[in-house]
């Protein structure tokens, strides 16, 4: 439904309601355009562009972390964060180790914001150095702070820093949280208990550390003291992205921070009509007549908004090009894959790739044959909803997961996975080993496309899992594609 290669598409002409619906977008895009300047027209786009790479590269860095014992660590209870919260940067304390378990967790943060916070445009700015001079300023008073404890998504917390805040004592506000849900805040000086706590905070500097973002606690920890394979990597990309932002001429420009947010503005719809485009590209491929119809498919799964604006589901399924997207992206946001190990997980998405006639009857464990069930279950959903608005489906859409041997090479991949010898995998099954190896290869793209939504959702366990999913398959497979590909 949504193409998977949507390169071909990009020459041939939009349907009129699509090119209706992308017009809308570039309207507004004509309408918030940014104003010229001899400055930010050298290089902003390319400094913007830099800026948001890095802050994806950020919660790609926290993701990773904090599935790891040793990144966990470094979340470490007392220690100074910045976050942003409805967009607007703060500064807070870890109240605990790690971050709560679940699809999209959280820390459990002190606040130390104002109490009535507003935007500023600088919170668009990413947490690097030479552009901390033009963040807007913390409140400097105690009385001006608003002391919450919150739970902040961990895609919303800006950096780590090294520094940790001293309390006297052992750690006594641990005990508010006990007895708070998930939506309630409770305000320190509400608790008479903990008014204690509260000014051995203001006494403990807190107030001094918030004069100026130019003061060395502000930042971020040497993350490079992390060893693993993973991060050595994502770290590297992320400081070039850094350099590459703080070294453009536009940051001179003394409208730098106006600028760049116009900038930022005109990218967010950008991005939503790029968005637009790839959900709807293989219309124009088809010249389908049943267009509207498959527009409420999309709109009834909650994949774009009423007002044509892509939803957080439709921008996870733009992640996906290898499978099907409405299934996988279903499967993702419904959490299905928590239950599984990597190569469970690598084993039920070979399904999404494979799709060829075998008389091998794989032998499944009951676990992974519940997870089978649960995919049939969810493309059967997904086909209901297509059934119910009348789409057409053409005998070769792919997310017929019922009548179509999808499932022949689960246990193949699952025993691979767990680190069976090539030439013993090709005995469980009589599909080609050419076919296996492909299968193999293509997996490792969708892994890596599943831990790009697992980014956008915000989900470090997920991320993780599609980490090591990865590194599983990926073991001296090149050698025999080699003879393959
Ligand atoms: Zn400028």
């Amino acid at each position: 439904m949504i193409k998977r290669s949507f390169s071909e598409n990009a020459t041939q002409a939009l349907l009129p309601e699509q090119e209706k619906q992308v017009k809308l977008s570039e309207s507004d895009l004509a309408k918030i355009k940014r104003e010229p300047c001899d400055i930010c027209d050298i290089d902003l786009d390319e400094c913007h562009t830099a800026a948001m790479a890095f802050q994806s590269a950020t919660v790609d860095l926290h993701l990773g972390l904090v599935a790891s014992p040793v990144g966990k660590r470094m979340f470490s209870a007392k220690r100074l964060v910045v976050f942003r919260r409805d967009g607007i940067r703060a500064a807070g304390i870890l109240m605990r180790e790690g971050v709560s378990r679940g699809h999209a967790p959280t820390v459990e943060l002190l606040s130390l914001g104002a109490k009535n916070p507003t935007r500023h445009p600088s919170d668009l700015l990413p947490y690097l150095p030479k552009f901390r001079q033009f963040f807007a300023k913390l409140p400097t008073e105690v009385a001006e702070m608003d002391f919450k404890i919150l739970k902040i998504p961990l895609g919303d917390v800006d950096a780590v820093t090294d520094k940790t805040v001293k309390f006297r004592g052992p750690m006594p506000l641990l005990h508010v949280k006990k007895g708070i849900d998930d939506s309630a805040q409770i305000r320190l000086d509400d608790l008479p208990k903990h008014r204690e706590e509260q000014a051995s905070l203001a006494e403990g500097k807190i107030a001094n550390m918030c004069v100026s973002w130019d003061q060395p606690q502000w930042d971020e920890v040497d993350w490079s003291r992390i060893k693993e394979l993973m991060t050595r990597d994502l770290l590297e990309y992320r400081k070039q992205e850094a350099v590459k932002a703080q070294q453009a001429h536009c940051v001179a420009c003394p409208n730098f921070v106006k600028h760049f947010s116009m900038r930022h503005d005109e990218w967010l719809i950008q991005e939503n009509i790029i968005q637009l485009r790839q959900l709807m590209s293989d219309q124009n491929l088809q010249l389908l007549p049943d267009y509207e119809q498959r527009i409420a498919v999309l709109k009834d799964l909650g994949f774009i908004g009423q007002n044509s604006r892509v939803e957080l589901k439709g921008k996870v399924a733009c992640e996906i090009h290898s499978a099907d997207e409405l299934v996988l992206t279903e499967l993702i946001l419904e959490n299905v894959l928590a239950d599984f190990e990597p190569e469970e997980i690598v084993a039920l998405l070979s399904a999404f790739v494979f799709q060829e006639k075998t008389d091998a009857v794989p032998t499944l464990t009951p676990h992974l044959e519940t997870g089978k069930d649960t995919i049939i279950a969810i493309s059967e959903k997904v086909n209901a909803f297509q059934t119910q608005h009348q789409v057409i489906l053409s005998s070769d859409d792919s997310n017929n997961f019922v009548s179509r041997p999808r499932f022949g090479l689960v246990e193949v991949v699952y025993e691979w996975a767990r680190g069976m010898s090539f030439n013993r995998i090709t005995d469980l099954t009589d599909v080609l080993e050419g076919t296996i190896v492909r299968v193999i290869t293509r997996l490792d793209e969708t892994c890596r496309e599943v831990k790009n939504a697992a980014r956008i959702i915000g989900d470090p366990e997920l991320f993780a899992k599609m980490q090591t999913a990865q590194e599983l398959i990926k073991r001296d497979i090149t050698a025999v594609a080699s003879l393959y590909m």
